[in-house]
């Protein structure tokens, strides 16, 4: 009977016997012990019989059918038999299933990595409470780093783009395996001598993705001169949408001159260009996609002021620019945000214009 539930509760964990299996109703305890006769030193490997003492550890272990687990295994205290070699005893280790001065088992450590990986703090501890494993936002994540790194590639092709550490303040580089999409780096800066020295100690770069800006380009040019340099697909989509945008924006005037057939439907994309082109007064209630925003956003910010939050903290808890805060702070109605944003300043071009 002990031996079949020891093969179901240690499936892959040679070495253990199950003694007893008890449950107070709402954890199970498993009581095992280690069945090789003796145990190798872990410094001079040698191979000893003599037990010293023996006492119980309890590792937390995986919950079973639904109950929290604890395993109490006894474990014994071992002589080392070599008199050159610096150890005097030592606990011996199942393996598979427990480490040194660890408190919980290997299984539960690998599933607490696992959910670790997948939801990270916070959120793994909610999951981790849910599935009756007791841990920590911070346990989980220090599972995380735990791992070992994975084994270092030799990329060939790698985009580069810039991510804020905190937004508007501190930015940094992160170094992409195009071929992968495995993150391959995050550098600390955004400029062209970080991005330099990555790229030296990573020879053999044939691509380089990445967006229009001078700094990555330089630091492509000096330290991968071999690399083909490319105009990344996000950055090319991002101007062809803003191009797109301004230019459809700017013509919006050619629009209106038409005769409707029907009354015309407001553009979903309308902008504070369009919305101020050619007109020396600005309608009172503007419409469009940034009049919605400023409204929102203005209502949000003066909610918080009222409620007596600094512009400081408003900043912070949205994740804005101080500034920005500030200008919907001082602008007493949204309109006052939009009125007056972008001004069609009259050009050369105006008498060729139709
Ligand atoms: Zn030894």
């Amino acid at each position: 009977m002990l031996s079949k539930l020891c093969e179901l509760l240690f499936p892959s964990v040679p070495g253990v016997a199950v003694v007893a299996v008890s449950t107070d109703g709402e954890a199970i305890r498993i009581e095992a012990r280690c069945t090789p006769a003796g145990a190798a030193c872990p410094d001079c490997a040698r191979w000893t019989e003599r037990v010293h003492s023996s006492y119980l550890r309890f590792p937390a272990d995986l919950p079973a059918a639904g109950r929290r687990a604890q395993l109490a295994l006894r474990v014994r205290r071992f002589f080392c038999p070599a008199t050159a070699c610096g150890r005097r005893t030592f606990v011996e280790q199942v393996p598979r299933l427990t480490r040194r001065h660890d408190r919980v088992t290997e299984r539960l450590r690998q599933t607490m990595s696992a959910i670790g990986l997948a939801l990270a703090g916070r959120a793994g501890a909610r999951l981790s409470q849910v599935m009756g494993i007791t841990t920590s936002r911070t346990t989980l994540l220090r599972r995380v780093m735990d791992l070992p790194d994975p084994a270092a590639t030799q990329p060939r092709a790698v985009g580069v783009d810039d991510f804020a550490l905190r937004r508007g303040h501190v930015y940094g580089t992160v170094v992409i395996d195009a071929e992968t999409h495995q993150v391959l780096d995050l550098l600390p800066e955004r400029d062209a001598a970080t991005l330099a020295l990555w790229l030296a100690a990573h020879p053999g770069i044939e691509v380089v993705c990445r967006d229009r800006a001078g700094a990555y380009a330089e630091a492509a040019d000096t330290a991968a001169p071999q690399a083909l340099q490319v105009a990344d697909r996000f950055h090319l989509w991002q101007n062809l949408a803003s191009a797109v945008e301004k230019t459809v924006a700017g013509h919006r005037s050619c629009l209106r001159d038409l005769p409707p057939p029907a009354p015309e439907p407001e553009p979903a994309w309308e902008t504070p260009v369009a919305a101020a082109s050619g007109e020396d007064t600005e309608p009172d209630d503007p419409t469009g996609r940034f009049a919605e925003r400023a409204r929102a956003h203005h209502a949000l910010v003066h909610d918080l002021l009222a409620q007596g939050v600094g512009l400081r903290h408003i900043a912070r808890h949205l994740g804005w620019g101080r500034h920005t805060v500030q200008r919907y702070a001082r602008a007493a109605r949204w309109q006052d945000m939009v009125k007056g944003r972008k001004r069609q300043l009259p050009s050369k071009l105006d008498p060729f214009k139709t």
